[in-house]
């Protein structure tokens, strides 16, 4: 890991000196022809290169730990600026703005370049909590919550418990795992926060809390210590599986995201590139904006951070071209741009851009930035198509999957199961115990599908009390072990009502993708073998054969 870190910021120390010696020849060329305007005759394009070249410095110079250079450049570039506007633009205007003291102004940038070339760079920020694994690690503490430990096996997660919050100290912390700490009191949570909370919260791992107490006062409390949530016991064991699974996904998902960013500034780009990298994001760059449409298609990034200023290109521009295809129209674009001008960024904005991230920016504030724009994207995208109930894909979305699936299975031939999954005599579990409580049976089996399988399969909630599950690279015999594991494991799983404590059984259908012309008839096979398990006893799985094709 250190080697990794020296070698990013040797080729962030390596663009920066780029950056650097362009920019001292930039400088240099542009005082030589700075001191001829005041005898000959500067026109409107001698000064649009005047303004490019300071417009660029003020947005770039603080990403490479040139901040006073940028500063003074973004000065000068204002001082400049209305002079290009003018309707009765003529070279004694120019010679009255870009006079003796400007020259002196920007012959001061070149020394403001050296004396940033001597600063120490500023450390790259580190890949944050960021989880590779699925694993979810609960942490729960207090001997009250024993039971509670032992019933959260049972949905799949990987449960560490400790009995008082000093054996904490002693628990080995991953950096890549997610870590969800259960406290049973308020009190225990306080003593905890003041010894180990900084340490937790560093971390950012969630804290739930159970506890008799209840109310306004206490939940405020909770809340103000850091906590995420607070279950009154006795827990409703699957109401809090689903909410720790909740977390754990929303902990994974903060960390990553997949941004296109396009700015013609190769070494700016080059420099983000390696800093959102670094923290753990997917980033594809783009100098140049030919080609976007393409990009869009094949990477499917979940922002675009779009530089406004690419002559003869307008960021602006692009927006508008982008929005021209509906698969677009909710992509959230983001101008990265050095415009201070509020109102010029709000005209910016309602061109079809989402926000505005002002250069120059800090590494740090970046990924934050960025971050956090990619997640509430990915949330965004996922209220279309994913199932309010379950969180899994919905009924369009799982047969979309299926068909992109089928179209990689006919061109790379590799083996694909796909199952169908129903709940067994759910009609009478609604009418015994209320259509909530089934609502929660439907959640617990779709919380323990998303513990159990990998991040590649697809899940889908067809209907109902039926999901469909794809999984890629897996066959017949291998999915089979795997669903009678699951199956086995949902029926250990015990629900509460007022009517009392009760269990469910599954029955699952499997079939090979790979056999079918039609991606479609998988489904109606599936569901043929499902047919057949319900016939033969429920609660576990049966294989289509390919000898009852009709
Ligand atoms: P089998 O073992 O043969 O599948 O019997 P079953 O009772 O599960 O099958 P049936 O298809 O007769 O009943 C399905 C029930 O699932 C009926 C319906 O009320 C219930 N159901 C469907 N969608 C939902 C839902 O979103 N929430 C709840 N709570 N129940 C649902
Ligand atoms: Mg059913
Ligand atoms: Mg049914």
């Amino acid at each position: 890991m250190a080697s990794e870190v020296t070698a990013i910021d040797n080729r962030l120390m390596l663009l920066k000196t780029r950056f650097a010696d362009r920019t001292a020849s930039q400088l240099d060329d542009m005082l030589r022809n700075l001191r001829t305007w005041h005898t000959g005759e500067p026109t409107h394009g001698n000064l649009l290169a005047l303004y490019q070249l300071l417009h660029r410095l003020s947005g770039s110079s603080g990403t490479f730990g040139f901040v006073a250079l940028g500063r003074h450049a973004s000065v000068l570039e204002l001082r400049i600026k209305p002079l290009l506007e003018r309707p009765d633009f003529s070279a004694a205007h120019v010679r009255h703005i870009v006079n003796a003291d400007f020259i002196g102004q920007l012959s001061q940038l070149a020394d403001l370049l050296q004396q940033g070339r001597e600063a120490p760079p500023a450390s790259v920020p580190r890949k944050a909590v960021v989880s590779d694994t699925q694993d979810t690690e609960l942490l729960v503490l207090g001997e009250a919550l024993t039971e509670l430990a032992t019933a959260l096996t049972h949905y799949g997660f990987n449960t560490r418990h400790c009995l008082q919050s000093a054996d904490i100290s002693r628990q080995h912390w991953h950096e890549n795992i997610t870590i969800i700490a259960l406290a049973r009191h308020l009190v225990e949570i306080s003593e905890w926060n003041r010894s180990q909370a900084r340490r937790l919260q560093q971390k950012e791992v969630p804290i739930l809390c159970t506890g008799e107490e209840d109310g306004f006062s206490s939940r405020y409390r909770l809340a103000d210590l850091g906590a995420s949530g607070l279950f009154t016991l006795p827990a409703d064991v699957p109401r809090l599986a689903e909410r720790i699974e909740q977390l754990s996904q929303e902990r994974q998902q903060a960390g990553g995201g997949k941004v296109l960013l396009l700015d013609d500034d190769e070494e700016l780009a080059e420099h983000y590139r390696l800093v959102l990298t670094n923290a753990g994001m997917d980033v594809r760059v783009m100098s140049h904006p030919k080609g976007l449409l393409d990009t869009l298609a094949e990477f499917r990034p979940d922002i675009v951070l779009m530089d406004i200023h690419m002559p003869p290109f307008s960021g602006v521009t692009l927006s508008r071209m982008i929005r021209f295809e509906p698969e677009w129209l909710s992509l959230p674009i983001i101008y990265l741009s050095s415009e201070q001008d509020r109102d010029q960024q709000l005209r910016a904005l309602a061109q079809g851009a989402d926000e505005f991230i002002t250069k120059p920016i800090s590494d740090r504030l970046l990924i934050r930035t960025v971050r956090i724009l990619c997640y509430r994207a990915r949330q965004l995208s996922k209220l279309v198509s994913c199932d309010g109930l379950t969180g899994l894909l919905n009924h369009s979305h799982i047969k979309q999957a299926l068909s992109h699936e089928h179209a990689r299975v006919q061109r790379l031939g590799h083996s694909t199961t796909v199952a169908m999954l129903d709940l067994d005599h759910f009609k009478s579990v609604n009418d015994t115990h209320g259509h909530t409580v089934g609502d929660r049976v439907i959640k617990a089996l779709a919380n323990l599908l998303q513990k159990r399988l990998r991040n590649t399969d697809h899940l889908g909630r067809y209907g109902g009390e039926e999901f469909v599950v794809i999984l890629p690279e897996c066959d017949l015999p291998q999915a089979n072990v795997m669903f009678e594991e699951i199956c086995h494991q949902f029926a250990e799983l015990s629900f509460n009502s007022s009517e009392g404590e009760f269990r469910v059984t599954v029955s699952v259908g499997l079939a090979n993708l790979n056999q079918f012309i039609q991606a479609e008839q998988v489904l109606n096979a599936a569901d043929e073998a499902l047919y057949d398990r319900k016939q033969r006893g429920r609660n576990g799985v049966s294989c289509y054969a390919s000898s009852t094709l009709s």
